[in-house]
């Protein structure tokens, strides 16, 4: 469920009209929905009433400031994969303690910030890492508390970019060697591994493969336990997915991933940590683009708007469908016909939607983009030297730009030039 719908004829993110936000900031622009982010946060929180837990915000989803700091006023905690995002955590306000470091390629100095802000727990994929992080720990004079991220070999029957817990997938640990990788983890000075961690994948909306991974997980904290590792708490990971098809996907509801979390932690007196990216702000963000051209080809018509795979890679890495709204609310009995939304990128994979049936739009008519508050605006880039596109956020009648579109100065100013060609 999200908060945004027509009002007398004009999307609205909650009280406010795009339109408006539109001739203000120009366009294209993300806009997010305060009272979305919040409603999903406290919706998965309500799942888990009465169990000790930890919901960490997966940061990779959505890292803009001000989405952290309005869930992190919520009482969540952060998952961060990088310094960058642990420095965005940290400046959202988030105290290190409800803060965990995933990520299949830490590096020392990134260890060594998420000791110094006495983080919650290092996600740990492989011995490698295990070594680094003792000889940072000791370094540092600090105990890094550990998780190790274990790879079921379930297929969470998802997107093929977006399954990490297959054994062909770079992350976790092996599930043979997980038993033997605690007890090395147990005996390397400044570790403390006292959790187990899993993610298998993202956009997951059978609830199968969760259940099949977070049993093994069960054994896993049994046999641990009968080994002698003390373990504090089970990380569950995110991956729940969203509907992109209102009319076709129906993704888990909260409360029936939350009977098979708790059926699996039954007895075991773990604190439970999820991950949740996408589930929290995919469908709390729009992408909001103007009609450039509809352009009749000799085997279909083009819509050509003015955001492109730059601002949103999803439809073309990931073949990803996103809804498309007009922004002025088409008539009962507007003609419908197929066209390809594509942007003005050089690219032919440039496009946000292929053979879609939309209402028929002109320039200058304005499109939004559903379901694009996770992994749109974190995945941008300046490709054909764009400008990043603002973001927006709303909370009730009132909105702000949250991040500002950049200036060409600062685009072109970002280069420097060597003195060979400057004659300095
Ligand atoms: C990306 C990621 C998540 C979030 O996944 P969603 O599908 O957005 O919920 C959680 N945990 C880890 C380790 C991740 O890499």
């Amino acid at each position: 469920m999200h908060h945004f719908a027509y009002k007398t004829g004009v999307l609205h993110a909650e009280g406010v009209s795009l339109a408006a936000i539109a001739d203000e900031v120009g366009t294209p622009f993300y806009c997010y929905s305060s009272a979305t982010l919040e409603r999903h946060y406290q919706v998965f929180q309500a799942a888990f009433a009465g169990s000790q837990t930890l919901i960490c915000y997966s940061v990779k989803a959505n890292s803009n400031q001000a989405v952290l700091m309005t869930l992190g006023q919520l009482g969540a905690g952060m998952d961060v994969v990088s310094e960058g995002e642990l420095r965005r955590a940290i400046a959202a306000g988030i105290p290190g303690e409800r803060i965990v470091f995933s990520g299949v390629g830490k590096t020392a100095d990134e260890m060594a910030a998420g000791l110094a802000h006495d983080i919650y727990a290092f996600n740990a994929e492989s011995r490698g890492e295990l070594e680094q992080l003792s000889a940072v720990a000791q370094q540092s004079g600090k105990t890094a508390r550990v998780a190790l991220r274990v790879n079921p070999d379930v297929d969470p029957k998802t997107h093929h970019k977006i399954a990490t817990g297959r054994a062909e997938d770079k992350f976790g640990i092996p599930w043979s060697e997980s038993l033997e990788l605690y007890d090395v983890a147990s005996q390397l000075p400044g570790l403390s591994p006292v959790g187990v961690h899993m993610h298998i994948g993202s956009q997951i909306i059978d609830l199968e493969p969760f259940e099949r991974a977070f049993a093994l997980l069960r054994e896993l904290v049994q046999d641990l336990r009968g080994s002698g590792h003390e373990i504090e708490f089970i990380n569950f990971g995110g991956g729940l997915g969203v509907p992109y098809r209102s009319d076709a996907e129906t993704p888990p509801d909260p409360e029936a991933y939350a009977a098979i979390v708790l059926k699996a932690a039954q007895d075991l007196d773990c604190r439970l940590l999820f991950e949740p990216g996408r589930m929290i702000a995919g469908n709390a963000g729009v992408l909001v683009s103007r009609v450039l051209y509809v352009k009749p080809g000799p085997t279909k018509t083009f819509t050509i708007v003015d955001a492109g795979m730059n601002d949103l890679i999803r439809p073309t890495l990931y073949g990803a469908h996103h809804e498309i709204w007009p922004v002025t609310e088409a008539q009962a009995n507007a003609t419908v016909a197929a066209t390809d939304v594509v942007g003005p990128v050089c690219e032919t994979g440039d496009f946000l939607a292929l053979d879609r049936e939309l209402p028929e739009l002109q320039a200058g008519d304005l499109i939004a983009v559903l379901t694009a508050g996770a992994y749109g605006a974190v995945q941008a880039s300046s490709y054909n030297s764009r400008l990043l596109v603002p973001e927006v956020m709303v909370r009730g009648d009132a909105h702000a730009v949250i991040r500002a579109r950049p200036s060409y100065e600062r685009l072109i100013g970002a280069d420097t030039l060597p003195g060979w060609l400057t004659g300095t």
